[in-house]
């Protein structure tokens, strides 16, 4: 096929071969044009409306050190959102590269499935057994958030069988919660845009309201009582199935991509009761929450809540390759230890150069203090800053969160809780201002959202919040003016 769409062709890069020698060929060599042009021609972008994105031409990512980011015309970029919630320990470190050049060249590949294994998946293993809960000690691998959702229900299914109990079938989990876009996670996850474009969503599967205090409480309500009110539909929903009908309730301990909600704190211990109460195993979906990013190792330890399944991604490799996992609280292992055949495994399952890169990541994280430094340094620092700098502004609502996860809440009239009329444009106006001040900070709908690498330090920190300031204040004249 002649690629030639749009006035694009296919050609090695100028001076490619040049760029390749000096070990540059990551950065790019052709000009943006160039690079947009091709990238309109061949790529289709995930999340995307991809031809009102060619028309307009993606930002092209060239290089990235630590919090920064730099586009192929020079610009240099704060990343406030760690790529997509995942470069944990920051861009360019080299012990992640040489962990996965050693091991690509001790063993590139091998499978985990014919009776076989490899030191860096068990090495993995164990490590992550010593970083988890005491009751974590045993990991099923996989290539992604969305499918380590899918395995985690594999595995509540499986458990259930062996357990004799195989009516218990059905899954409850939150609306505006996000688990992925396979077919599975998407079903689980509570976004109508994407379950618009399912023709059949995963049997069984239902779900309730979020705990979102600023967007769906009554004007009378304290956040604790709301907070009870959203855990005792799930006990609703089971009383409406059946308790012999329900396997899990699965949910994010704080929902990221739909908007970094934070339930009030009494919301997740009765949400445990009420699994405990009806034999509902309880899954958390750490994928964003896991590897420091409220300060705690995971954040359903933030929470106070004991889960019986967690899913691990992003943060796994810092998004230097990719990997996920579930990790089984021992009572689920030994029931699928000692059970026959479990019919389920990816070619990649424990991938030997993924899991050297996540051993490499996982010891950064823990050798270099950062947990304990978003814990107990840079996470109260920027809570504090962010909550300071936003008291009183005319278009804040809410600023929530904890450690290095934010959402500023947009609100029309912060006293009331209003929300402004469209509050997604809002959103968009607010993106689109941080865009040219070189700040990534994400909107879902009218909440800003910021989630920066691990190892930003006050200074890096001050800068993010300056930066979004400047793009607030922005918002707000130009949404005045209307
Ligand atoms: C990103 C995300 C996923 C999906 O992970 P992928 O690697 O994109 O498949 C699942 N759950 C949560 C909470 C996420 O943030």
């Amino acid at each position: 096929m002649s690629l030639t769409t749009q006035g694009a062709t296919y050609a090695p890069p100028a001076h490619a071969a040049n760029a390749q020698q000096r070990g540059e060929s990551s950065r790019g060599t052709r000009s943006t044009a160039e690079y947009r042009a091709l990238d309109a021609a061949h790529h289709i972008h995930p999340f995307s409306d991809t031809g009102a994105l060619n028309r307009n031409g993606s930002r092209i990512i060239v290089k990235a050190e630590g919090v920064y980011l730099w586009d192929s015309d020079g610009n240099r970029i704060m990343d406030g959102m760690a790529g997509l919630w995942c470069v944990n320990v920051g861009y360019g470190r080299k012990e992640l590269a040489d962990a996965a050049y050693r091991q690509m060249q001790d063993l590139s590949f091998y499978n985990t499935f014919f009776k076989t294994s490899h030191p860096p998946v068990i090495e993995l293993s164990a490590l992550l057994a010593e970083l988890t809960p005491a009751a974590f000690n045993h990991f099923f691998y996989c290539n992604s958030g969305s499918e380590g959702n899918d395995t985690m229900l594999r595995i509540v299914h499986r458990y259930w069988a062996t357990q004799r109990r195989p009516t218990k079938k059905y899954v409850i989990s939150r609306k505006n919660g996000y688990h992925g876009s396979t077919i599975a996670g998407a079903t689980l996850g509570g976004m109508d845009y994407m379950h618009e474009q399912i023709p059949s969503p995963v049997p069984h599967i239902v779900h309730i309201d979020q705990p979102y205090f600023f967007g769906e409480a009554s004007a009378d309500m304290t956040p604790d009582a709301f907070g009870l009110e959203r855990a005792r539909q799930l006990e609703a929903k089971i009383l409406e199935l059946g308790a012999e009908n329900v396997a899990a309730f699965v949910g994010e301990p704080f929902q990221g991509a739909g908007g970094v909600i934070f339930p009030p704190s009494s919301y997740w211990p009765e949400i445990q009761r009420i699994c405990r109460k009806y034999d509902v195993l309880l899954g958390a979906d750490e994928v964003i929450g896991g590897f420091g990013r409220t300060g705690e190792w995971f954040s359903h330890q933030h929470f106070g809540f004991e889960p019986d399944l967690i899913t691990l991604a992003k943060g796994l490799t810092s998004g230097y390759v990719p990997m996920g996992a579930v990790g089984l609280h021992d009572r689920i292992a030994s029931a699928l230890i000692d059970n026959g055949e479990f019919n389920h495994g990816m070619t990649y399952s424990g991938h030997p150069v993924a899991a050297a890169v996540a051993i490499a990541n996982l010891t950064l994280l823990r050798d270099e203090g950062i947990v304990e430094r978003v814990k107990h340094e840079t996470g109260p620092y920027f809570q504090r800053l962010l909550r300071e700098t936003f008291e009183d502004h005319p278009i804040v609502g809410e600023v929530a969160g904890t450690g290095l996860v934010a959402a500023v809440q947009l609100s029309s009239d912060p006293r009331t809780r209003r929300r402004f009329e469209n509050g997604a444009e809002a959103g968009t106006i607010c993106r689109d201002f941080c865009f040219n001040g070189n700040l990534i900070m994400r909107a879902t709908g009218d909440r800003m959202v910021l989630s920066p690498p691990l190892v930003i330090n006050r200074s890096e920190i001050d800068e993010i919040v300056e930066k979004a300031k400047c793009a607030i204040d922005a918002t707000a004249r130009q949404l005045e003016r209307r």
